[in-house]
Protein backbone atom coordinates (compact mmCIF):
# COMPACT_ATOMS: atom_id res chain seq x y z
CA UNK A 1 0.00 0.00 0.00
CA UNK A 2 1.20 3.29 -1.19
CA UNK A 3 1.66 5.90 2.00
CA UNK A 4 0.62 9.30 1.91
CA UNK A 5 3.00 11.34 3.33
CA UNK A 6 1.13 13.21 6.83
CA UNK A 7 1.50 17.15 6.58
CA UNK A 8 2.96 17.74 9.98
CA UNK A 9 3.40 21.48 11.41
CA UNK A 10 5.84 22.23 13.50
CA UNK A 11 5.66 24.59 16.38
CA UNK A 12 8.67 26.13 18.36
CA UNK A 13 10.21 29.23 19.21
CA UNK A 14 13.39 27.63 19.44
CA UNK A 15 14.67 27.73 15.75
CA UNK A 16 17.70 24.94 15.88
CA UNK A 17 14.91 22.65 16.92
CA UNK A 18 12.29 23.40 14.31
CA UNK A 19 14.64 23.40 11.41
CA UNK A 20 16.22 20.04 12.61
CA UNK A 21 12.74 18.12 13.19
CA UNK A 22 11.63 19.33 9.85
CA UNK A 23 15.16 17.90 8.51
CA UNK A 24 14.56 14.40 10.32
CA UNK A 25 10.74 14.37 9.48
CA UNK A 26 10.95 15.45 5.64
CA UNK A 27 13.95 12.74 4.63
CA UNK A 28 11.53 10.35 6.77
CA UNK A 29 9.34 11.17 3.96
CA UNK A 30 6.71 13.91 5.83
CA UNK A 31 5.61 16.78 4.05
CA UNK A 32 6.87 19.61 6.68
CA UNK A 33 5.58 23.05 7.19
CA UNK A 34 6.88 25.09 10.62
CA UNK A 35 6.59 28.08 12.69
CA UNK A 36 7.59 30.11 15.58
CA UNK A 37 4.93 31.21 17.07
CA UNK A 38 0.81 30.29 18.16
CA UNK A 39 -0.05 33.10 15.77
CA UNK A 40 1.99 31.36 12.67
CA UNK A 41 0.84 28.56 13.55
CA UNK A 42 -2.77 29.39 12.78
CA UNK A 43 -1.79 31.27 10.05
CA UNK A 44 -0.57 28.22 8.87
CA UNK A 45 -3.36 26.29 9.84
CA UNK A 46 -5.65 28.43 7.74
CA UNK A 47 -3.51 27.86 4.72
CA UNK A 48 -2.56 24.37 4.49
CA UNK A 49 -4.35 21.19 5.45
CA UNK A 50 -2.72 19.79 8.02
CA UNK A 51 -2.77 16.54 9.87
CA UNK A 52 -0.96 16.95 12.91
CA UNK A 53 0.80 19.61 14.97
CA UNK A 54 4.11 18.96 16.71
CA UNK A 55 3.81 21.76 19.45
CA UNK A 56 6.00 23.90 22.05
CA UNK A 57 4.18 24.39 25.41
CA UNK A 58 6.82 27.34 25.98
CA UNK A 59 6.71 29.96 23.72
CA UNK A 60 6.71 33.94 24.12
CA UNK A 61 3.10 35.26 23.75
CA UNK A 62 0.42 32.95 22.87
CA UNK A 63 1.56 29.55 24.57
CA UNK A 64 1.39 26.38 23.57
CA UNK A 65 -2.09 25.54 25.86
CA UNK A 66 -3.51 28.32 24.00
CA UNK A 67 -2.85 27.83 20.85
CA UNK A 68 -3.70 24.14 21.42
CA UNK A 69 -7.27 25.69 22.49
CA UNK A 70 -7.47 27.72 19.66
CA UNK A 71 -6.42 24.60 17.19
CA UNK A 72 -9.09 22.43 19.06
CA UNK A 73 -11.85 25.17 18.55
CA UNK A 74 -11.19 26.09 14.50
CA UNK A 75 -9.92 22.75 13.58
CA UNK A 76 -11.01 19.81 16.18
CA UNK A 77 -9.84 16.94 14.07
CA UNK A 78 -6.37 17.97 13.70
CA UNK A 79 -4.14 16.20 15.98
CA UNK A 80 -1.93 17.84 18.45
CA UNK A 81 1.31 16.01 20.54
CA UNK A 82 3.01 19.03 23.04
CA UNK A 83 6.54 19.67 23.45
CA UNK A 84 7.34 19.61 27.05
CA UNK A 85 10.30 20.00 29.48
CA UNK A 86 10.96 17.52 32.31
CA UNK A 87 9.20 20.01 35.22
CA UNK A 88 5.95 20.79 33.40
CA UNK A 89 4.69 17.58 32.58
CA UNK A 90 1.38 18.77 34.76
CA UNK A 91 0.98 21.19 31.92
CA UNK A 92 1.36 18.58 29.55
CA UNK A 93 -1.40 16.24 31.21
CA UNK A 94 -3.50 19.50 31.01
CA UNK A 95 -2.90 19.74 27.56
CA UNK A 96 -4.35 16.19 26.67
CA UNK A 97 -7.43 16.81 29.21
CA UNK A 98 -7.83 20.06 26.48
CA UNK A 99 -7.69 17.31 23.29
CA UNK A 100 -4.16 16.88 22.67
CA UNK A 101 -3.23 13.36 21.69
CA UNK A 102 0.55 12.57 23.10
CA UNK A 103 3.07 14.83 24.34
CA UNK A 104 7.08 14.45 24.04
CA UNK A 105 9.85 15.38 26.46
CA UNK A 106 12.14 17.76 24.94
CA UNK A 107 15.00 17.07 24.09
CA UNK A 108 12.44 14.72 21.68
CA UNK A 109 13.79 11.94 20.03
CA UNK A 110 13.21 11.84 16.32
CA UNK A 111 12.85 7.94 16.93
CA UNK A 112 10.21 8.53 19.56
CA UNK A 113 8.60 11.84 17.49
CA UNK A 114 7.98 9.47 14.56
CA UNK A 115 5.92 6.56 16.66
CA UNK A 116 3.98 9.00 18.29
CA UNK A 117 3.04 10.95 14.85
CA UNK A 118 2.25 7.83 13.38
CA UNK A 119 -0.22 7.11 15.91
CA UNK A 120 -1.43 10.72 16.23
CA UNK A 121 -2.07 10.45 12.01
CA UNK A 122 -3.71 7.11 12.70
CA UNK A 123 -6.12 8.36 14.83
CA UNK A 124 -7.15 11.12 12.80
CA UNK A 125 -7.56 9.17 9.71
CA UNK A 126 -9.94 7.07 11.74
CA UNK A 127 -12.02 9.90 12.68
CA UNK A 128 -12.41 11.08 9.17
CA UNK A 129 -13.23 7.38 8.38
CA UNK A 130 -16.07 7.20 11.08
CA UNK A 131 -17.21 10.93 9.87
CA UNK A 132 -17.11 9.93 5.90
CA UNK A 133 -19.74 6.86 6.94
CA UNK A 134 -21.66 8.75 9.26
CA UNK A 135 -22.27 11.34 6.49
CA UNK A 136 -22.97 8.53 3.80
CA UNK A 137 -25.54 6.97 6.01
CA UNK A 138 -27.32 10.44 6.90
CA UNK A 139 -27.43 11.26 3.18
CA UNK A 140 -28.84 7.89 2.41
CA UNK A 141 -31.59 8.48 4.89
CA UNK A 142 -32.25 12.00 3.39
CA UNK A 143 -32.64 10.05 0.06
CA UNK A 144 -35.19 7.93 1.50
CA UNK A 145 -33.31 4.45 0.99
CA UNK A 146 -33.16 3.32 4.09
MG1 LIG B 1 10.02 27.19 23.68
Amino acid sequence: MIRIPAKVLIVDDEKDFVEMFSLRLSEGGEKVFTAHSGQECLEKLKQENIDVVVLDIKMPGMDGVETLKEIKKKYPIVEVILLTGHGAIETAVEGMKLGAYDYLLKPADAGEMTKKLEGARKRKDAQEERIRKAEQKSLLRRGGNI
